[in-house]
Formats: structure tokens, sequence, C-alpha cells
């Protein structure tokens, strides 16, 4: 067996391997050993594989990362993600959910750190909205608790929104916010703890099978693996061009505001959101600094990008214009204008649902195209990614997550 296919053409290890860093597990140079199991970028989702995968006895596990234990290059950076129960984008998601709360909670305890901010999270919109009414459907279907209000309610108990009349708001008891960057450090840290072999700062330019496994290319330094999990976010292509034609990087903006009264915003307050008004979605989590309020705003026109290498530095100013427009719609008590900006990027499928694969050799797991919403999912993908490595399936896996599946959904839309 070759490597067809999975090589990483254009990707040069330049400038990756590591000089000047110091302590350990952060040397930028790959094991000389065969290991059983290479995880290949340690962000959101390489780096909750590690930490279930290190829980496997007698496992020898090894993660590389292009950057650091925790950076700003990634899809996981900007303070906060929204944590929801109650999703609106389907109830195949819901079981996954449950248990990536569960896990979000033991590696709490594990790490000792404060990830999941258990806040709830409410969604607001004109009654019969179809957004409310799918997030309503979920609930009812798996019997999820929550509490609607109406816009006097609404009103009365979250006076920092502006409701309009008719509107209604649902608070999913069960969500809150996470802290990304925590979460992330956290689990690499826990997978050190329980032995995996962590190698920052060294990019993996390109995978080749072999008969007994997988080779793991860093420029001229080889990994011998006898399997790989490709959690590689918006550069997944590069290592896997036969997917490049499923997954699409997208730009994605986030901006905080100041509020007069930031303790108006405070966590105990403040649920996390999420609001569809006027062809503008709007969300964000509660003041963590207390200053600023993050709210951030997308459009139904998403801003598709040829590469991961296209995302702009800074938040293009008329984009900031059209947001500190929208915002008074939304909130009072805040200046129209951000006080804070970042620029970032994801990776979609076109429905929207993620890449959880194992090819047909069982020799390669990829989890990719998280499409906007994966962060909250992130511990149950890293399950989801033990199970594949060592049972070769899983249970808790929606089949639509399946590559065929994928492409065989994009074939029926052509
Ligand atoms: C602004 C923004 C807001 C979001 N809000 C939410 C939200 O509220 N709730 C929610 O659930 N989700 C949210 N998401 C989605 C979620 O954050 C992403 O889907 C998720 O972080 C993607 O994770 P990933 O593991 O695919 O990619 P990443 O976290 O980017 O991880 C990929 C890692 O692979 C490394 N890497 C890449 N190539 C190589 C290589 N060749 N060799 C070695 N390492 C490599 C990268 O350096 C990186 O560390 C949001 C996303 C964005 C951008």
């Amino acid at each position: 067996m070759t490597g067809e296919g999975m090589t990483g053409e254009g990707m040069t290890g330049e400038g990756m391997t590591g000089e000047g860093m110091t302590g350990e597990g952060m040397t930028g140079r790959l094991p000389d050993r065969v290991v059983d199991v290479a995880v290949v970028g340690l962000g959101t989702t390489g780096a909750m594989a590690l930490w279930q995968l290190s829980g496997v006895e007698g496992l020898d596990v090894v993660g590389v990362e292009a950057f650091g234990p925790v950076h700003l290059h990634g899809s996981y950076s900007g303070e906060s993600r929204l944590f929801r129960m109650a999703v609106k984008e389907g109830s195949l998601y819901v079981p996954l959910l449950r248990r990536a709360r569960e896990l979000w909670q033991e590696l709490e305890a594990e790490a000792g750190r404060e990830i999941l901010l258990p806040v709830g999270a409410l969604s607001i919109g004109p009654v019969g909205q179809p957004e409310l009414e799918a997030t309503l459907a979920t609930m009812a279907e798996h019997d999820l608790p929550s509490r609607v209000l109406d816009d006097a309610e609404l009103a009365a108990q979250y006076p920092q929104h502006v409701p309009r009349a008719g509107d209604m708001g649902i608070l999913d008891p069960l969500g809150g916010g996470l802290r990304p960057e925590v979460a992330v450090l956290a689990a690499t840290e826990a997978a050190q703890a329980r032995g995996a072999t962590v190698v920052h700062h060294c990019r993996v330019t390109g995978l080749e099978r072999t008969d007994d496994g997988v080779l793991v290319r860093a420029g001229d330094e080889v990994l011998r693996a006898r399997k790989v999990v490709v959690t590689a976010g918006s550069w997944t292509s590069a290592l896997r061009p036969d997917l490049a034609g499923l997954l699409t990087t997208r730009h994605i903006p986030l901006t905080w505001f100041l509020p007069r009264d930031p303790s108006a915003f405070r966590p105990e307050v403040f649920p996390v959101f999420m609001r569809d008004l006027d062809g503008f979605h709007a969300y964000g989590a509660p003041c963590l600094d207390g200053a600023t309020v993050k709210v951030s705003f997308s459009t139904p026109e998403h801003d598709d990008l040829a590469s991961v290498d296209d995302v702009p530095a800074l938040v293009p100013e008329d984009l900031l214009a059209a947001f500190s427009e929208q915002l008074p719609h939304f909130f009072s008590g805040m200046h129209p204008f951000p006080a804070r900006a970042t620029s970032h990027h994801d990776t979609w499928t076109p429905d929207r649902v993620p890449v959880v694969d194992l090819d047909p050799e069982e020799r390669v797991v990829t989890i990719a195209g998280l499409s906007g919403h994966g962060f909250k999912l992130a511990p149950a993908f890293g399950l989801l990614a033990r199970d594949l490595v060592v049972d070769g399936g899983s249970a808790l896996r929606p089949p639509e997550m399946a590559l065929a599946a994928h492409l065989g959904r994009q074939a029926a839309a052509v």
C-alpha cells in the first residue's frame, strides 16, 4: 500500500523544528520508535483524542502539534465557546452532548481547572421562528429540562437584552460557557500526566500508509505509527487532499463590547445567548474579564476562504461598522463600538455535520469539519477517536458522520 492521496503537498516543515524550545515534551522532534497511535494536531479535537487514548492501558500514544500547547492559530481561541444541550442543529447530537457534558466535568476534576461555566444558554427570537421550533423539538424528543419565557418575562428576567413584542426565550439550563484555551491545555496536560508523549512545534508534512501502519512525516523526520488520528482542523485537506471537496474554510470574526454596567452581565445573571434578528445571528457569553461582553455576529453570507492562509489578520472595518449598527437592536446599555475584535476560522462540511471517520483499512481516524459548532462536542469526539482506534467502531458515532455517508449526501445533492 502506498500513501496515495495522503501526502501534504505544499507543506514544508520550515521553521517548525522547535528551535529554542525548552522543557519536557517541547523538543519538536518525533520519537524514534514504533508507536501505537499518533494524533496529528493537538487543538480542540486532538487534545481530547489524546486525553481519551492516554487512558487506554498499555497504548503508546504520541501527539504532534505544529504550534505550542496553547496558541492563537487554530479554531479554538477567543475566550469562550457556547455549550448547548438543546441544540437546534438536530437530535443526532444530543447523545454525544450528554456524554460530552460528563466528560467536560471529568476533565475539570482531573485537571483541577474550571472549564464549563454552568450558566445556562438562552435562545431568543419571535415565537414560531424555525430555529426556536427546532430547539423546542430537541428538548421534547430528549426530555430535556427547559424554561420558556414570553416577551414580558424575558424583559423582566433578562433586561440586558432588548426583546421585541412577540419574542420568546428558551432557557437551556444544561447549557453554559466553555473556556476553550483552558480546555485544550488541560486535556493535553492530563494526557501527558497519564503517559502520552507530546511533540510541539512540529508540523506534519505528510502521511503515508505502509503494510503495517502509517509513516508520519515532518520534513526529514519520520514517525512510524500503527494508527493515526488526523485532527488538523482547517489544515486537514493538506494531510487528506481527498477531503478537499468536502471541507470549506470560513472566516469567523469575534467582537467584544463595553457595557456601562459590567455587573449586569456577570455569569451569575447572564447566560450565554443566541438570537437571530433582521438577518443577523448574534451569540455571546457573559462578562469574564470584568469589563467586556462577547457579542459576536454572523451574517447569512458566510465568508468562504480558499485556504486557512487567507484568514485576515484583522476584522475588516466594514464588518465592524455593520456589527456596531446592529448592536443597539440586541442590547441596551452597551457602547456600540467594539472594544476588541479578533479574526478566526473553522472548517465547514456542506450540511454542517462533522466528519468522524475510520478508513476501510482501519488505520486512519479523521475528525474534521466541525462547522462552527463543534467545540461543545470535543470530548465526545475524543471518545469516538478512542473507540474507532481501539475497537474499530463506536455505537455513539452517528452514522451520518462517516465519510461514506457524507460523500453519498454530497453526490445526491448534485
Ligand atoms: C470564532 C468561533 C466561534 C465558535 N463558537 C463556537 C461555539 O460557541 N460553540 C461550539 O460548540 N463551537 C464553536 N465554534 C467551533 C469550534 O470552536 C471549532 O469547530 C473547533 O474549535 C474546531 O476544532 P478542530 O480540532 O477541528 O481544529 P483546531 O482546534 O484548530 O485544531 C487543529 C490543530 O491541528 C494543528 N495542526 C494542523 N495541521 C497540523 C499539522 N500538519 N501538523 C501538526 N499539527 C497540525 C493546528 O495547529 C491546531 O492546533 C466556533 C469556532 C470559531 C472559529
